[in-house]
């Protein structure tokens, strides 16, 4: 088999408008590609949505790398704003333009390419699996839990994983995620009592309650940081109460507030501190408080060692630059992944995700092909 081209293969996946939940035809491409290259592919579709798992090697080999990716991109959003087509994967000076360009298929492209010649080239004594979901950029109730869900099932297993998503802020090669604070929201409804603003004591400002919680919320120090995270934060994200009338006290207004947290807290530790602070207001205000908390994820990491250091080695080589080991950032798949196994991500810069014109140096992906390919050379040897 010829070596394949990252470039020519991030353009392919471009090409297949997968804007969540059409799979557009791009986990079929790289079926196909994987098939012949050897891999036993196994498509893992679940409520409408589709997965692909492909696997080089015997199954349950004592040493089995696994790489973790999507396909699937956001919408075009201002569709009219964008300069170039947005499933076109054209090339202008050097850059690649497209959604999904960087977020993710230049890196699927580049671990699907550096996986192929790897097991082409040097087969190793070992196993390398891929899982690549339809279902990031959505719900991702279907998608990575999906292809995990799949291994546990089938008897298979990956000993490491590498998730392919940007993580460089501005630099190729100058960070490394090992781990990710938790995200959960929190919506209130605070309930008083209507009345004539001139008379407030026969009424009950819902709003008096209100700012008073929002600020305790907001001015609370959640925590100063632990040894690889930052401190929480907590943001007032809306207060509304959609009252027009300047005479009238009204009777409810709602708020909904954003927790992103550390390894000091639980979403449940978080939700309990919520509710006391609510409990509070209720019994100062006379109000009724109603809360709604979803959790998202919970913060992991998956803490400096083997793993991290062989990245950081392949990155460093390949790059010149040592790479920062963060947990900042959003959620991503390894969130789930890391019930599985250890679990890293690295991946190129992420400057235009989700972005118009969102677009990827093409000499980047190549990068991105020989960082991957070095892992796994120095994995298996
Ligand atoms: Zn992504």
């Amino acid at each position: 088999m010829p070596p394949i081209d990252p470039v020519s293969l991030t353009a392919d996946l471009i090409r297949c408008p997968s804007v969540t939940p059409e799979e557009g035809g791009a986990l079929q491409l790289l079926d196909e590609l994987l098939t012949q290259a050897g891999f036993a592919c196994t498509r893992v579709d679940r409520g409408g949505i589709a997965n692909l798992f492909a696997r080089w090697g015997d199954k349950g080999h004592a040493r089995t790398f696994g790489f973790n990716g999507h396909t699937d991109v956001v919408p075009l959003g201002d569709e009219a704003a964008w300069t170039m087509p947005p499933f076109g994967a054209e090339i202008k000076e050097g850059v690649m333009y497209g959604r999904g360009a960087t977020d993710m298929k230049s890196g699927v492209a580049a671990f699907a390419a550096a996986a192929i010649d790897f097991v082409t080239n040097t087969p190793p004594d070992g196993a390398v699996i891929l899982t690549i979901t339809g279902d990031e950029e959505g719900d991702a109730i279907d998608g990575t839990t999906a292809l995990l869900d799949h291994l546990e099932t089938a008897g298979e297993a990956m000993d490491v994983c590498l998730v392919g998503e940007p993580t460089c802020p501005n630099t190729m090669g100058e960070m490394i995620k090992i781990g990710r604070r938790g995200s959960m929201t929190a919506w209130f409804t605070v309930t008083g009592k209507q009345g004539h603003s001139a008379y407030p004591h026969r009424a009950n400002n819902p709003l008096n309650a209100m700012a008073r919680l929002m600020d305790r919320l907001a001015s609370h120090e959640l925590d100063q940081g632990t040894e690889h995270f930052d401190a929480s934060t907590l943001a007032v994200v809306t207060i509304d109460t959609g009252n027009p009338a300047t005479n009238v006290i009204p009777a409810q207004s709602r708020a909904t507030v954003n927790i992103r947290f550390n390894d000091s807290h639980s979403g449940a530790s978080l939700s309990a501190w919520l509710q006391e602070e609510v409990d509070r207001v209720t019994t100062e205000f006379g109000v009724s408080v109603d809360l709604t908390i979803k959790i998202s994820g919970e913060s992991f990491i998956t803490p400096p060692g083997a793993l991290s250091d062989l990245v950081a080695t392949a990155v460093e080589a390949e790059t010149g630059l040592k790479p920062e080991l963060s947990t900042t950032g959003g959620t991503s798949d390894a969130r789930f992944v890391k019930h599985h196994c250890p679990v890293v991500e690295f991946g190129l810069v992420g400057k235009t995700m989700h972005q118009v014109d969102e677009c990827v140096p093409i000499a980047q992906i190549t990068q991105l092909k020989s960082i991957y390919t070095r892992i796994l050379k120095d994995y298996f040897a």
